[in-house]
């Protein structure tokens, strides 16, 4: 079935080609502000990279200033014990001892383990050197490892501290290859030089690693510039032990920072000479940034490895990135979803306007072109009218036909102009209810006795199904009419000839039910809420032979629904229709008791 409607562009699909342009720009504003999300976002976190990096540097730079220091004190101390021992050629354990006491070694220098002296011996002097060691009262005395070498370096004196349990006295350094790496190196530069990790023979607490920093030692008054001078002039080695541990957990550890571990590594031999309490927690944590760097420190190479922890700025700097990236993005969506509703409101409001002014413009046009036709519709029914009373004078049959169709024509030309009106006025909202108290099965009568020469000429029957005694409705009875004329107009118009017709009329608890059946044509399921629809017409196989204006269900559904009731439609293709009208029923009046 095909609806026949006017074609007018409707505000809807002028809407809906805006709606596309309203999410182009939503997302637009969208797409932009989440790009300045993200690029502010890179930027903070560049920025927070950069902090770390200083305060990373800062901490590095702070260890590196600091251990420096100390080992210049070392120096510092190595310088002056080689100057007792030049001096006082005599030099015995107790004066060393006696030297070193106003240092306070123990208390003040907890990472010191010794302050020694090994004599640098060939082969043919070391028994004069025993010799003398006995005459000392060093009894005891012995070189060890023993073996015949053409160097001895063994410990003469040695001032023991922390950990340090005098067993190094006579051992003679030389046979271990770092140790005497070291001393080497101290003849060849002529500077104090560090060994790299070694176990100390007096180490009483175990398997720790310490350093030793030596400084060459020459005869009093003879030159040393050269490295000949310095071979010539050697008498040995004033040296320095260091518990690496102890130096770094206990003597340096204020200057550490708790979000940096470190790992120090012997460059040369590559064992493990510390690794700080916090390094493996710290390596483990996401964003931990480790950096290495490989230093020289007093002629050996060491390897740091630095693990800086991201809580090494605070935790709110930290947040700051993606704090700003929600918040960005929630903005975002924000303005984005705000601007496509300021938009499509604006726009929607201006569709409605837009609608109501044609709207009015419609209606005033419609009403305004009704009025002006209906009054000379009117005059010209009126002279026909005259002329088929014979007011004109006799006329022949020819003419009384010509003039009967001019005036059905002009009664259906009324009668279109008629509904016209109505909906003007429905539409301007002019149209005023007088309700009254109508008996709905007089009228349902009334109106097909109107109707029965239509009915007769179309040869259907009619059937009443109405109740015995009067039904009320509280209704406009006019209106009431021209709904049951209607229902019943378009029942005879669909129905092919020699059809049924049913009125019927039945009592509900607070309503009145009409139902106006036929035999006719039906309607299909897909258009049957169509037909309500203004100026619609549906094509059926009678639709091109009777007349109609596709306003008449647009009407009767418009008064039922101002009366507060509801109009349905039961149909099936072929078979016929059934319209259904709810409307309220008159409340009943109660008998006044008598006084
Ligand atoms: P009109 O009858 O002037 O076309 P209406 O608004 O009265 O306009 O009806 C709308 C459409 O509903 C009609 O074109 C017709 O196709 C369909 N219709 C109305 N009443 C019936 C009926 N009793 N049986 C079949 N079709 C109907």
């Amino acid at each position: 079935m095909r609806i026949i409607k006017p074609t007018l562009k409707s505000t809807g699909t002028w809407i809906k080609s805006h709606a596309k342009l309203h999410t182009v720009v939503a997302v637009l504003v969208l797409l932009s502000g989440l790009g300045a999300t993200l690029y502010y976002w890179h930027n903070l976190r560049e920025s927070v990279r950069t902090d770390m990096d200083i305060a990373y540097t800062r901490q590095v730079r702070t260890l590196g200033s600091v251990l420096s220091a100390r080992i210049q004190l070392y120096e510092n101390f190595l310088r002056g014990s080689s100057g007792l021992f030049t001096i006082q050629g005599t030099t015995t354990q107790q004066d060393w001892d006696t030297y070193h006491q106003p240092y306070e070694i123990r208390k003040n220098y907890p990472d010191i383990q010794g302050i020694g002296v090994s004599r640098y011996l060939h082969k043919d002097e070391v028994g004069a050197f025993l010799e003398r060691r006995y005459a000392q009262g060093d009894t005891d005395y012995k070189i060890f490892p023993e073996g015949d070498r053409e160097v001895y370096v063994p410990v003469t004196f040695n001032a023991q501290y922390a950990g340090n349990n005098g067993k190094s006295r006579g051992y003679d350094g030389y046979t271990d290859p770092e140790r005497r790496k070291a001393m080497d190196e101290a003849v060849t530069t002529g500077q104090p030089t560090m060994s790299g990790v070694v176990q100390l023979v007096s180490e009483s607490r175990g398997e720790r690693s310490s350093f030793i920093l030596y400084q060459p030692l020459y005869g009093t008054g003879q030159p040393h510039d050269t490295l000949e001078q310095r071979k010539a002039s050697l008498l040995g080695f004033t040296y320095i032990t260091v518990d690496i541990q102890t130096l770094f957990d206990e003597v340096i550890k204020d200057s550490q920072s708790p979000y940096i571990g470190i790992s120090i590594y012997d460059d040369e031999s590559g064992k493990l000479a510390y690794q700080s309490g916090n390094f493996t927690a710290i390596s483990q944590q996401k964003g931990t940034q480790t950096n290495s760097s490989d230093t020289s420190l007093y002629g050996h190479k060491w390897r740091i490895v630095f693990a800086a922890s991201p809580e090494i700025i605070s935790s709110r700097e930290r947040q700051l990135p993606d704090q700003a990236l929600w918040r960005g993005l929630l903005t975002c969506i924000f303005f984005a979803g705000l601007v496509w509703y300021l938009i499509t409101d604006r726009e929607r409001k201006y569709a409605r306007q837009k609608q109501q002014e044609v709207q009015t413009a419609k209606d005033d046009l419609l009403s305004l072109a009704s009025h002006q036709l209906r009054t000379p519709a009117t005059v010209v029914k009126q002279y026909v009218g005259m002329l088929l009373q014979g007011y004109g004078g006799k006329l022949t049959g020819q003419q009384v036909d010509m003039l009967e169709n001019a005036y059905e024509s002009n009664e259906r030309q009324l009668e279109i102009i008629n509904q016209l009106l109505y909906v003007a006025r429905l539409d301007a909202g002019r149209i005023t209810l007088h309700k009254e108290k109508v008996d709905v099965n007089k009228l349902l009568r009334a109106v097909a006795k109107d109707q029965s020469e239509a009915i007769k000429l179309r040869h259907h029957k009619i059937r009443f199904e109405l109740p015995k005694r009067p039904l009320m409705g509280m209704l406009d009875p006019h209106y009431i009419r021209m709904v049951v004329e209607n229902l019943l107009t378009n029942a005879i118009k669909y129905t092919p000839e020699g059809g049924i017709i049913t009125l019927s009329l039945t009592r509900l608890d607070n309503e009145i039910e009409i139902k106006v059946t036929d035999t006719g044509v039906g309607i299909s399921p897909d258009v049957q809420t169509n037909v309500f629809d203004k100026f619609t017409r549906v094509e059926n196989e009678l639709s091109t032979d009777v007349n109609g204006s596709g306003v008449g269900l647009y009407l009767t559904q418009q008064i039922v629904q101002l009366h507060g009731g509801r109009i349905e439609v039961q149909s099936e293709l072929g078979k016929g229709s059934a319209f259904i009208v709810h409307l309220p029923r008159a409340a009943k009046l109660r008998k006044q008791p008598k006084e």
